[in-house]
């Protein structure tokens, strides 16, 4: 997501810089990527002890990978798989409660739009499959559960699933509740500068060095070009895409954010970009505003006075929250 160019000249202007002065004054830049929630996850860390850098960053892979084994709805070992087989209440540990609760809170403030209770609907379009297919309405009104505000009961620390078609998934929060987690671990090895870039869920720590990041925005329609970038320190940014998984039928774009009111992939957006203080907040409110389309989107966004936003709409026009306004730099 960082702007290649731009990384590749400010690398060779250092190489440069050293080689000229001899002097190797420059700050130690350790980057590492691993396989993770279904994604290239890359960490980098800035400034301090080498040594230092790389045990935090494997100590982050590691929690992230935790989360992942707690999160995951595939499976059948974590909380969440726990929580879908029973009928009764499960006991669980603080992140998934800590999850649950923001989910629930996420899906009020959207009026339903962000809907984590449906873990059988994401079965049924099953995107992993060798040639997936667009189910029929029968199937689709099969799994999905009754619309409502609420999917599950917490209670101390047992929560139930609230209805027997509910099946708790995950896949719009827990990735950037796993950022979020992993930039805690580097914060208390000591690091003031790093950034993890999840597939899309990049969370920050300090600037960039003395400078802040430069973060890409990927455009939605040309892979691998960027649609404008920004600065940012200190800050939460992620994009929910239709372009990240998705099949084509008939010239139509089959993807993976559902619109639980019909079981459909949401047709309003191809892509929502939001900016948040947290990762996981920042994740499930782009995935909500996704579904919701470009206007409510936008006004839905503009409700947090801490969040920004760009919404791509599926005519490709551009709006952004008034915050972002001359902050982005367009390709
Ligand atoms: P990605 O995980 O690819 O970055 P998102 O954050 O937008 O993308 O999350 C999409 C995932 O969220 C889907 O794969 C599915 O697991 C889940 N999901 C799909 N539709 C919704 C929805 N309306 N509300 C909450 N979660 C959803
Ligand atoms: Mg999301």
């Amino acid at each position: 997501m960082l702007n290649r160019p731009f990384v590749l000249i400010s690398a060779l202007l250092l190489i440069g810089l050293l080689v000229w002065s001899q002097r190797p004054q420059v700050a130690t830049e350790v980057a590492r990527t691993a396989l993770l929630m279904g994604t290239l996850v890359e960490i980098k860390g800035v400034g301090g002890d080498e040594k230092n850098i790389e045990k935090a960053i494997s100590d982050a892979f590691s929690i992230m990978r935790a989360e992942e084994e707690r999160f995951s709805s595939e499976l059948e070992t974590s909380q969440i798989s726990l929580i879908n087989r029973s009928d009764v209440p499960v006991v669980v540990d603080a992140q998934v409660l800590k999850v649950l609760r923001l989910g629930q809170k996420i899906t009020r403030q959207s009026q339903g739009a962000f809907d984590f209770g449906m873990g059988g609907l994401k079965r049924l379009w099953d995107f992993k499959a060798l040639t997936p297919r667009v189910p029929t309405a029968l199937e689709i009104a099969a799994v999905l559960p009754q619309r409502s505000l609420k999917r599950v009961a917490i209670d101390g620390e047992r929560v139930v699933r609230l209805g027997a078609r509910v099946q708790l998934d995950l896949g719009g929060i827990a990735k950037g509740f796993a950022v979020d987690r992993a930039l805690d671990v580097l914060r208390s090895a000591g690091l003031k500068s790093a950034s993890i870039n999840a597939g899309g869920d990049i969370g920050l720590l300090g600037g960039h060095g003395e400078r802040p990041w430069k973060i890409g925005i990927q455009h939605p329609r040309k892979a691998n070009e960027l649609l404008a970038t920004l600065e940012l320190r200190d800050r939460a940014i992620v994009t929910s895409g239709d372009y990240e998984r998705f099949f084509m039928v008939d010239g139509l774009r089959y993807h993976h954010i559902f619109d639980p009111q019909t079981g459909m992939p949401a047709r309003g957006c191809q892509s929502v970009t939001v900016i948040a203080a947290h990762v996981a907040e920042a994740d499930s409110l782009a995935t909500a505003a996704f579904v919701l389309g470009p206007q409510k989107g936008l006004a839905f966004l503009e409700t947090y006075p801490d969040v920004e936003g760009l919404i791509v709409a599926a005519d490709g026009k551009r709006t952004m929250t008034k915050g972002l306004n001359g902050r982005l730099k367009w390709r």
